[in-house]
């Protein structure tokens, strides 16, 4: 493709961005999950550079955000009454909604789909932006397709410097995993992707929402995923990497003989492995793994490490969602270490 010149701005300069926005060009912007890269969701040429900037399979459709309840008419064919009691429960916020789309929404927005992802985020100068650009903003996440999120600028520069037409520097992404995408065009509604807005979270409002069966297990190359999103690669460092299931004494115990591998782990571990470590956060607390993972995995390229064990955490709340992706990063592969009274515990292949 060819080269852009890709201007980096800085958050003072909302007006540019907006200007730049509203003619068809493509700005990687902060929200409170992941950088997305936005253009005009209803300018299908716009919508269609997001694809080829990413490099993005053409049928996997991109979520639409706007900055209040009332834009949303203009995007879907129905306003379901459940969508004004997620809207008030978790919007602005990490929750993205399926509604089936209006005629106003592009095929190149919806990947080809009859529906349409819309979110509302809760990222103060993605709203502004938003506001001033006039239109909503289809926003993917801003990596190269295959790689982890964005969660800083810099990601953003990395992969898409000479791609896009400017980076809006928002510093770090609060929460750093992309949100939970909710569908409510089946029935029960389902959860297509977990995020920070949980399962129980959404139970709270819509008693009998169902995960679908592509969050935690791989979908055969003949099955259609429900969210195109979860049959494409994602999240694959250049290592390959083994999930490992067990307590912190089990995982340091597992990897005493592992020293040619490298480890992605808990902060407080680190000191304790004697090979090479790649940090996410605190064993204890889910967010902190959230708002670390994806930068820690595009580490693990720097690192060069031909193998990585990595230890898979608890899954409550947004842990859910940091299993869900590191299910990804692993191909699927992981091992539960048996807890073992006495000697070194034996690893056991899932
Ligand atoms: P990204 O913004 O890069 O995190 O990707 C958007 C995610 O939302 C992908 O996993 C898509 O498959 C999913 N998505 C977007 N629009 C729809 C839709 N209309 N139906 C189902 N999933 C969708
Ligand atoms: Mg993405």
């Amino acid at each position: 493709m060819a080269t852009r010149e890709t201007k980096l701005l800085q958050t003072g300069q909302l007006a540019q961005a907006a200007a730049l926005l509203r003619a068809g060009k493509l700005v990687a912007i902060p929200t409170e999950t992941v950088y997305g890269l936005a253009a005009d969701a209803l300018n299908p040429a716009a919508a269609a550079a997001i694809y080829a900037a990413k490099g993005r399979p053409s049928d996997n459709p991109l979520i639409v955000h706007v900055a209040s309840v009332e834009e949303i008419p203009l995007l879907v064919r129905e306003l379901p009454d459940a969508l004004y009691r997620l809207a008030e429960a978790y919007w602005p916020g990490p929750m993205t909604v399926v509604l089936p789309k209006s005629e106003r929404v592009p095929d190149e927005t919806s990947g080809g789909l009859d529906t349409v992802a819309i979110r509302i985020p809760a990222h103060p100068v993605a709203r502004e932006l938003i506001r001033l650009a006039g239109t909503p903003l289809a926003a993917p996440s801003a990596n190269l397709s295959g790689k982890p999120s964005p969660t800083c600028a810099q990601h953003c520069i990395n992969d898409l410097s000479g791609r896009v037409d400017a980076i809006l520097d928002g510093g770090p992404c609060g929460v750093g995993v992309e949100s939970t995408v909710l569908t409510l065009c089946t029935n029960p509604p389902r959860i297509l992707r977990p995020g920070a807005v949980t399962l129980e979270m959404l139970r709270k409002v819509l008693a009998d929402i169902e995960l679908d069966e592509a969050v935690f297990t791989h979908l055969a190359d003949d099955q259609k995923a429900a969210s195109p999103g979860m049959k494409y690669k994602h999240y694959a460092p250049k290592a390959k990497v083994v999930l490992v299931h067990g307590s912190s004494e089990q995982f340091r115990a597992f990897m005493a003989d592992k020293q040619d591998a490298g480890a992605l782990c808990f902060d407080e571990e680190e000191k304790g492995l004697c090979c090479r470590c790649v940090t996410y956060g605190n064993g204890q607390d889910a967010a902190s793994q959230a708002q670390r993972l994806f930068d820690a995995l595009r580490q693990l390229d720097t690192e060069n490490f031909s193998l990585v064990y990595a230890h898979a955490a608890k899954e409550g709340g947004v842990g859910q969602a940091v299993y869900n992706r590191l299910l990804r990063a692993a191909g699927f592969e992981e091992i539960v270490l048996p807890v073992v009274e006495h000697g070194m515990p034996a690893c056991v292949d899932l």
